[in-house]
This record gives structure tokens, C-alpha cells and sequence, in this order.
């Protein structure tokens, strides 16, 4: 094992980032940020309090109501987001060594995950441009069309997975559409949410459109929901926290995107190409630390096929490089935090008496601190097992066999979430009829997750309401507001031109 790396120049304290300017807490507050190797605290940052939130709000309205940015025409915003996304491209390597010290992912990974961010801003700068709407001809008598506008100030409250890929994939629809945001990054991982400032100013975003303020869930989180300033939110991560979002949100009839927690299956038939299913299966659960709200943490084999697939995922289990996050050759790196570190640890002790442990189950051999673990299998879980129902978001996966279809398909749904799902098999038939099926809000054929940002993305059930992803992020982040002219004469009924005593009326 090499020894930590830790990046050059690592700020020693983070500041919220409001109408423009590096700020701390109004009181002072601060809270401690670790790193998931060492577990040591290497900074504090800022903890926002509910003042602090009332004033980027207030930044973030100020700037929409008075600033150039909602008015100014989709050219010249996209402009401005592909010199992100080219700020972002330059600065991949820097980025993924920040975002890998941080989370703790491994480096490779995390500059995949840079550069989708930068990609994410490219996307929607270009989309914003080719955006149209309807314009409808009543011959004769009225034109039709819609008036798309920006809302407001939007919330954008991210989780500590991918961090600063989640950021971007809310911040770069936001904000082409000409919204002003707040967002409130997860208190894990704030390293990465802290370099924004400085990649929108080069950029040239407007001051007061894009403000920061870091802080726990439960306090700035809390607050900025509630806001009756903030019309908009757009929240990533767990489903009990989704459900308190919708809750604080409802009164006020805010509009809600939420992309919450998964468990979702990949069913491997015997007809399939087992060899690319293998690869992409192991991947699928223990990519990104298997903290990944898509991972594909059930893997439902059939009979045929079941104790040769099993015994081959288990090895591939034992063989994945466990390693230093900053090593380009770790496949697993050290998961966020401590606490997250013993919710994971605390799953592998219940698998151990509800499957069958063929690989992993553990703190990662030559390890003794920081937050690794083992790739773990289980298999021949039954489905009322909590590894199979639960969602553990660590590199742990729960392997069970079917033998028909049907069988398969009831497996499938047997979760309260509902996020992804990958079906392998050759037969044509079968894959489309089991994938329309399945109750997720994504399928993906004989495929790991490659995902065109074009496509809808999102769940049903415990794992989300609402899309995004393209043109539905572009319905997220504007209204629609349908204006009608009439060409001729209005053809109104004329009330209240008669008499009474014309009419018969007493
Ligand atoms: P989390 O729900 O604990 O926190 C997410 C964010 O919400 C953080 O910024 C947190 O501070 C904030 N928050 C917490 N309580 C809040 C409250 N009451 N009001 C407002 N904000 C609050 O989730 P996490 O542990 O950071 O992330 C892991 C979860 O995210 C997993 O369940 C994972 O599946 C999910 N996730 C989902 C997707 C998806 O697109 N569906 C993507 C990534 C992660």
C-alpha cells in the first residue's frame, strides 16, 4: 500500500458563498470535514444557520428579479456554460484528486465523474438554444403559444456520493434556463461544492445567480425548503429525507423533483451473453464504492446458470483492488465517513445470518483504519431478507436464483423502490415485454448503466417523483405559460344585455 495522498494547497476552511462573496456564518458556526482515509479532520467549513440561508436567498432573488441573467437571450447564457464546461474539462485532474480525497472514491472514477460534469453544462448550454416551444393556429381565430419563463430561486440540495457531478447536474439546467439557485451541498463532502465560485466567476455568471452555504440537512437544508422565497427544489438522496422534503414543501405547493435511494435488481436469464453479464454486474455493485444510487445491488440469476454465475462473481469479488483512493489502480476505495463506514458494516454482520458469504464480509484485508471494505457476496438471499429489501449503498450485493419468468418478475418488484433495473437475456421478446414489466423508472438491456443525458431520468415508488434529465429538465426549471390571442371577432355571449321584462323574467 502507498502512503496517503493528500492534494497540495488543501483549504483549511471552507466559507458559504453569497451574492458574490466568501462569507462565514453570521454566528460563527462551523463544523469539521474528514477525510475518509485518515479520518481526520483536514478543514472546517462554515455551518449555515437559518440567517445565513434567509441572505442567499435573498441574493438569489435579488439577482432574479434585478440581475441581467433570467432576461438575457439562451445564446448568451450558453455561452457562458460552455466556458464552464471548458473551465471544468481544464481542470479534471485537480478536480478528481480534490473529489477523490474527499469522498474517498477512487481517482479514475472520479475523473470520469469530472468530466461528465463538465459534459452536463456542454449539454445544456446546447439544449437551451435548440429549445422551441408550441406556437398553435386556430384558423381564423387564434394563435396559441407558450411563454416559457424561469421560476426563481431554486434549492438544490445534493448528497456525498458523486458530489460534484450531482452539483452539476442540477446547477447546469438551473441555471441555463435562468434561474438564480442556492445550493446546499452534503456536509461530507464539501471540498469539491467549494470550488463552484471560483469556475462561474471565470466563467463570467453573473454575481447573486449561483450562491452557496454549507450546513447540516436538518438546519440550513430545513430551512431553505421551507423558504417562501424559494419556489423550486430540486433534492438527490435518501428516501426518508425525500419524504420529509416533500412534507416541509407541501404548503406552499412547490414544485418538487426528487431523485431518492434504490435497490435495484439485475436479472441474468440463462440465454444471456453470461460473460458480459458477469462484467457488467460486478460492476454495477461495486463501482463508485457501490455507493451509487443505480447500482445493480440485486443480482437475480436463473437456475441453469446459478451456482457456475455465483461462484464466478464471487471470485471476481476476491480479485477487485481494494486500494487507495488516490491510486489509479483501485477499483474500491475507502467509503465517505465513519458512520456510513459502520451503516455497511452493520448490514454485512445481518447478511451473514440471512445468505450465504462467499466473498468479502468485512473491514478490507490490510486496512486496519479508514473506511474499507471487502466486496462482499451473498448469495441464496431470500426476498424478505433485509440485505435484499434495504438499501446499504456500499460494495455488497445480495445474489439470489429464480427459475421462470415470472418468478424473476415478482422478485424484481418485491422492493419499495423502483429506481433502475438490468435484464440480460438474448430473447428479443422477453427483454422488452420483462422490461416494460418491471417497476422502475429506468431499464437498461444487456447494458451497465450508460445513460445519453437525453434520456428521462429518475424512479417510482420510494425512489423518486418527477424527472430529469433533457427536455424534462428544462419542464423542471421553467413554467410554461400559454398565451392566446384572438384573430377575429371574440364570438362572446352577451350576458346581462337584455331586460329583465324582454327575458319574461318577475
Ligand atoms: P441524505 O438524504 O442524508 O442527504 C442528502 C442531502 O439532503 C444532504 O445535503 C443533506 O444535508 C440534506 N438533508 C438532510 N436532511 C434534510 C432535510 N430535512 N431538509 C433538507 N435537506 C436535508 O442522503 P445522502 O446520505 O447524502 O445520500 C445517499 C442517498 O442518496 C442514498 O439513498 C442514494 O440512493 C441517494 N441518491 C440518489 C440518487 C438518485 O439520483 N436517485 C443519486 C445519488 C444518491
Amino acid at each position: 500500500m502507498t502512503t496517503h495522498f493528500v492534494p497540495d494547497n488543501l483549504p483549511s476552511h471552507l466559507q458559504h458563498y453569497i451574492g458574490g462573496k466568501f462569507v462565514d456564518s453570521l454566528a460563527g458556526e462551523t463544523f469539521e470535514v474528514l477525510d475518509p482515509v485518515s479520518n481526520q479532520t483536514y478543514a472546517t467549513a462554515a455551518a449555515g444557520q437559518t440567517e445565513d440561508v434567509d441572505l442567499a436567498v435573498a441574493a438569489a432573488r435579488d439577482a432574479f428579479v434585478n440581475g441581467p441573467w433570467p432576461k438575457m437571450k439562451p445564446r448568451e447564457r450558453s455561452r457562458v456554460l460552455h466556458k464552464i464546461a471548458d473551465i471544468i474539462e481544464s481542470r479534471d485532474d485537480e478536480l478528481a484528486l480534490l473529489e477523490s480525497f474527499d469522498s474517498g472514491l477512487p481517482i479514475k472514477q472520479a475523473k470520469g465523474q469530472a468530466r461528465r460534469a463538465a459534459e452536463n453544462f456542454r449539454f445544456f448550454a446546447d439544449l437551451v438554444v435548440a429549445q422551441h416551444d408550441t406556437a398553435l393556429k386556430v384558423p381564423g381565430s387564434q394563435l396559441n403559444y407558450v411563454n416559457r419563463k424561469p421560476i426563481g430561486v431554486a434549492a438544490l440540495i445534493t448528497p456525498w456520493n458523486v458530489p460534484f457531478m450531482q452539483e452539476s447536474w442540477k446547477l447546469a439546467p438551473a441555471i441555463a434556463t435562468g434561474n438564480t439557485v442556492v445550493m446546499k451541498p452534503a456536509s461530507y463532502t464539501p471540498l469539491s461544492a467549494a470550488l463552484w465560485p471560483e469556475i462561474f466567476e471565470e466563467a463570467g455568471l453573473p454575481e447573486g445567480v449561483f450562491n452557496l452555504v454549507f450546513g447540516s440537512g436538518g438546519v440550513a437544508g430545513d430551512y431553505l425548503v421551507k423558504h417562501p422565497d424559494v419556489p423550486i427544489v430540486s433534492f438527490t438522496g435518501d428516501s426518508s429525507t425525500g419524504a420529509t422534503i416533500s412534507t416541509a414543501a407541501a404548503p406552499q405547493f412547490k414544485s418538487l423533483s426528487l431523485e431518492l435511494g434504490g435497490k435495484s435488481p439485475a436479472i441474468v436469464f440463462a440465454d444471456a451473453d453470461v460473460e458480459a453479464a458477469l462484467d457488467a454486474t460486478v460492476f454495477g455493485v461495486f463501482s463508485l464504492n457501490g455507493e451509487r444510487c443505480t447500482a445493480g445491488s440485486r443480482v437475480l440469476v436463473q437456475r441453469e446458470i446459478y451456482d457456475d454465475f455465483v461462484a464466478r462473481f464471487a471470485e471476481r469479488a476476491k480479485n477487485i483492488v481494494v486500494g487507495l483512493p488516490s491510486d489509479p489502480a483501485t477499483e474500491v476505495g475507502s467509503l465517505v465517513h465513519p458512520n456510513h463506514f459502520d451503516k455497511v458494516m452493520s448490514y454485512i454482520e445481518i447478511g451473514k445470518s440471512e445468505g450465504r458469504l462467499l466473498a468479502g464480509g468485512g473491514r478490507a484485508e490490510g486496512f486496519p483504519t479508514g473506511n474499507y471494505v471487502a466486496p462482499t457476496v451473498f448469495a441464496d438471499v431470500a426476498p424478505d431478507a433485509r440485505i435484499f429489501q434495504e438499501e446499504i449503498f456500499g460494495p455488497v450485493v445480495a445474489i439470489t436464483p429464480f427459475d421462470t419468468d415470472e418468478e424473476a418478475l415478482a422478485l424484481a418488484n418485491n422492493t419499495k423502490y423502483g429506481l433502475a433495473a438490468y435484464v440480460w437475456t438474448n430473447d428479443l421478446k422477453r427483454a422488452h415485454n420483462f422490461a416494460h414489466a418491471i417497476e422502475s423508472g429506468m431499464v437498461w438491456l444487456n447494458s451497465n448503466n450508460v445513460r445519453d443525458l437525453r434520456t428521462p431520468f429518475g424512479g417510482v415508488k420510494a425512489s423518486g417523483l418527477g424527472r430529469e434529465g433533457g427536455y424534462r429538465s428544462i419542464d423542471f426549471y421553467t413554467t410554461q405559460q400559454s398565451v392566446q390571442i384572438t384573430l377575429n371577432d371574440a364570438h362572446t355571449p352577451k350576458f346581462g344585455v337584455q331586460s329583465s321584462r324582454e327575458t319574461g323574467d318577475a
